[in-house]
């Protein structure tokens, strides 16, 4: 349905739906359906082709997750979306969607661990150079630059340091070169908006604050509908040169009748159709479900992680509060240019009595889940030095920052009371 409004309270109960012409149905139907009847042989043909797009089977696309996908689009001020079962999808598929062998990537050291792993690990076996470098000097980019670098890729508020990404810097510079920047905007969904800072793909994992409730695990890719591929064909092969796993389509004419999607329909024709990493219409739903509420919920998560963040800095067992209220210098500036005074939900903060404080904190909470998400309604914790950074290479740790002492907080949405009230009594227990 097309929807003049750009305000997310709006788009976020709207977009990508009317209620149903069949049924009048206002919520949107979750379509439980493998497979759709074609009306004729000539239609067939036609959605095979391209020619026209439509269903043809759930693992390449469903109705309810299409409205999950003209949602999240509407809401990130892209053109198209792709909804997967999952962020580490997400994050595969769009790069490579780009990249093939003997390609390479450059991308932040600062990533979730899971991405982290995906790249230096899984992909660099199966032939993709992910090259990490600090982002704190943009230019460190540049410098990682080759004639193969066929995107950049970051978080834009990258957990657990909380440094924002410095986005139109770096996209700045790959425009120059024909390089996109891919953006994992997971932790600051309409807090910072990629595409108005010059990235070309935003990534999610919906898992976290846009389905909001921990019910679902998913991802996204949302295309800006803003890179000019056609413009570097030499840099951007995969979508300029004739495609064989689709009958040598090149992906930048093929879709031109379409709209600025190459990307996007390239991901969801080869990549979906080839992995199969497919939301349930399900899980789409109640993402849908989730995403309704976001706009109210990150408000709240927001002015609930800033009371946290003033109330850890005033308290003896804490040396050091990691939130980007807390930055100063370059590091400010940066936050302040891209998240406006809404400094996200994440958290972190060092207990003076290190590694064991830190367990005699985490086993003394009662309204804090003790989990590894971020980004549910609820308030979350955890001590990442007994739990995910266990698994990371020395290399990554280290990249984190993260100490024996450091807890992430996730706030949730409660009573800001009884949020403080439960840290207080936590912090007695874990002492000085
Ligand atoms: N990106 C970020 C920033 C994350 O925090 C996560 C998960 O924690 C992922 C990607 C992976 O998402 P998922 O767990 O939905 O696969």
């Amino acid at each position: 349905m097309p929807l003049d409004s750009k305000h997310p309270e709006t788009l976020a109960l709207h977009a990508g739906w009317r209620a149903d012409p069949a049924t009048g149905a206002v919520a949107p139907p979750i379509y439980q359906t493998t497979s759709y009847q074609f009306r004729d042989t000539e239609h067939a043909a036609k959605l095979f082709a391209l020619e026209e797009l439509g269903n043809i089977y759930t693992r390449i696309g469903n109705p309810t997750t299409a409205i999950l996908e003209e949602r999240l689009a509407a809401l990130e001020g892209g053109v198209a979306a792709l909804a997967l079962s999952s962020g580490q999808a997400a994050s595969a598929f769009a790069l490579q969607n780009l990249a093939r062998a003997g390609d390479n990537v450059v991308a932040s050291t600062d990533l979730y661990g899971g991405t982290w792993n995906l790249f230096a690990n899984t992909l660099k076996e199966q032939g993709l150079d992910v090259r990490f470098v600090d982002p704190s000097d943009p230019e460190n980019f540049r410098r990682a630059t080759d004639a193969r670098t066929r995107a950049y890729y970051a978080e834009t508020l990258p957990n657990p340091k909380l440094i924002v990404f410095p986005i139109a810097e770096v996209a700045a510079i790959g425009r120059d070169y024909g390089i996109p920047l891919i953006a994992d905007n997971t932790a600051a969904p309409l807090l910072v908006k990629p595409f108005e800072h010059g990235a070309a793909i935003v990534v999610y994992s919906t898992t976290k604050y846009i389905g909001g409730h921990g019910t679902s695990i998913g991802g996204a890719i949302i295309d800006g509908g803003n890179f000019d591929w056609e413009k570097f064909p030499d840099r951007q092969p995969a979508l300029n040169t004739p495609d064989p796993s689709y009958h040598g389509a090149v992906w930048v004419e093929a879709v031109k009748p379409l709209g600025p999607v190459a990307y996007i329909i390239k991901a969801r024709t080869t990549l979906l159709r080839d992995l199969g990493s497919a939301p349930s219409p399900f899980n789409s739903f109640l993402t849908l479900q989730g995403i309704e509420t976001l706009p109210l919920r990150i408000e709240r998560h927001v002015s609930n992680a800033q009371a946290v963040a003033d109330f850890l800095s005033a308290r003896p067992e804490v040396t050091k509060v990691i939130h980007p209220s807390r930055q100063t210098g370059a590091e400010r500036e940066r936050a302040d240019k891209y998240l406006k005074g809404k400094y996200g939900a994440l958290l972190g903060f060092e207990l003076a009595g290190g590694l064991d404080a830190g367990r005699r904190f985490i086993d003394a909470l009662k309204l804090f889940y003790h989990v590894a998400n971020i980004g549910d309604a609820r308030s979350l914790a955890i001590h990442p030095a007994t739990t995910t950074h266990s698994q990371l290479s020395p290399e990554a740790q280290l990249a984190t920052g993260v100490t024996p002492g450091y807890v992430r907080l996730a706030i949730g949405i409660e009573h800001i009371d009884d949020i403080l009230a439960d840290l207080d009594s936590a912090l007695r227990a874990a002492g000085a």
